[in-house]
């Protein structure tokens, strides 16, 4: 297109191109600065078994905090980090870091175990994955069961060989292990000829159409079928009004994550909520 629009156009195009790398390069500087400067955290999310009321784990998810107070969210830099390979370092210290609070919850807070942590497709096809995360629980000195993954479709899109290889492996460590974002991936009912999954996370637009419409309904209402026939547990994400809970036990789903439950919180906010939660149902 630029090739067709002259020579001038194209000038122009690369000054802009150049432009861009440019920002690309300080922003990959910065994201390596802040893991030394220790702008990186993790906020938990509880999930719950609406139909108990029981808190059954949570989830780590990454925050950048500058200094000023800014919180970047994760897909802001996440998607990046992957091209640039970067994602193997942070996404290293993401898994020590969770074990580490695994390791300080195990006495204090049980209820908030196990503890999953996001794993990127870049960072699941590292060669290096599986002894980043040996040694991350044997470093904080925490059992497998205490630790899950979640990955998402586009982990089995490539190389599914190696995929199955790797299932294996984490089978065998004793890590369990989800495929969150459900259904917005390519090849969602193929793969479930393959694999025995134990879990899966219902990506949160599908609760949303379920809410707007008759046909948004039936399709997360075939979805749970689906999971109870293939005794796959489901957890619905984004689960933001009591109206949505509702709607999701009639419909035989009782894990959930969400806003109606607690935002993503610092480690010491998610005790603070659990014990109060605790105390009111008591
Ligand atoms: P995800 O794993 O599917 O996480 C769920 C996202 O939905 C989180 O966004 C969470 O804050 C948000 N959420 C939870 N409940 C609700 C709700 O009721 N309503 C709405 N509107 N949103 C809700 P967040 O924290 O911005 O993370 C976005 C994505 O970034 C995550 O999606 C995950 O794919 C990725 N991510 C986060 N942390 C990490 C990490 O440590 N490593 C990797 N590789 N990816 C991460
Ligand atoms: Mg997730
Ligand atoms: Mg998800
Ligand atoms: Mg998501």
């Amino acid at each position: 297109q630029a090739k067709a629009a002259g020579r001038n156009t194209t000038r122009f195009y690369s000054a802009e191109l150049q432009e861009l790398l440019k920002r690309r390069r300080e922003i990959q500087h910065e994201m390596r600065l802040a893991l030394e400067r220790g702008e990186y955290h993790l906020y938990y999310q509880p999930k719950v078994d609406a139909w108990t009321g029981r808190v059954i784990g949570c989830e780590a998810l990454l925050r950048w905090i500058k200094p000023g107070g800014q919180v970047v969210p994760p897909l802001d830099f996440i998607p990046l980090s992957e091209e640039t390979g970067f994602i193997t370092l942070l996404g290293a210290w993401v898994l020590r870091r969770a074990c580490f609070q695994i390791r300080a919850w195990q006495d204090t807070h049980p209820h908030l175990l196990p503890v999953s942590v996001n794993i990127s497709a870049k960072q699941f096809a590292d060669p290096g994955f599986l002894d980043t995360l040996q040694s991350c629980l044997e470093e904080a000195g925490v059992d497998a069961r205490h630790l899950e993954l979640e990955l998402t479709e586009s982990v089995l899109i490539t190389r599914l060989e190696h995929c199955l290889e790797l299932f294996s492996r984490l089978k065998e460590m004793g890590v369990a292990f989800s495929i969150d974002d459900f259904g917005t991936g390519f090849s969602s009912l193929n793969y479930l000829n393959i694999l025995h999954l134990e879990t899966i996370k219902i990506e949160r637009s599908f609760l949303r159409r379920a809410m707007d419409s008759q046909r948004g309904a039936s399709v997360l209402q075939a979805i749970i079928q689906l999971g109870q026939s293939l005794d796959i547990q489901m957890i619905a994400e984004g689960v933001e009004s009591q109206q949505d809970v509702d709607k999701l036990l009639g419909w035989g789903c009782r894990l959930m994550q969400g806003y109606h439950f607690s935002r993503p919180l610092p480690p010491a906010a998610l005790a603070e909520w659990l014990t109060t939660r605790h105390q009111h149902s008591k």
